[in-house]
């Protein structure tokens, strides 16, 4: 499985943070599935692109994990 690091503001509008999880393979947002695990020691984002079936995890800092947590 891919991973990546997020690359989003804690500041940021929820456009961006979705954006920022976009498909590292084809580019698409919309077609991502993403489910959020925000607890525990290395919190992380595990994704999955409905347009070209990758997986990938995205890890998180404690403050994105707050931001996105807001989102879920
Ligand atoms: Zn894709």
């Amino acid at each position: 499985m891919l991973g990546d690091i997020a690359r989003f503001s804690p500041h940021d509008p929820d456009a961006l943070v979705v954006a920022s999880l976009a498909c590292p393979v084809c580019l698409h947002s919309g077609s991502v599935r993403w489910e959020a695990s925000l607890r525990g020691y290395d919190p992380s984002v595990r994704c999955r692109c409905s347009s070209c079936h990758q997986r990938w995890r995205v890890y998180l800092a404690p403050e994105q994990a707050l931001r996105l947590g807001l989102m879920v």
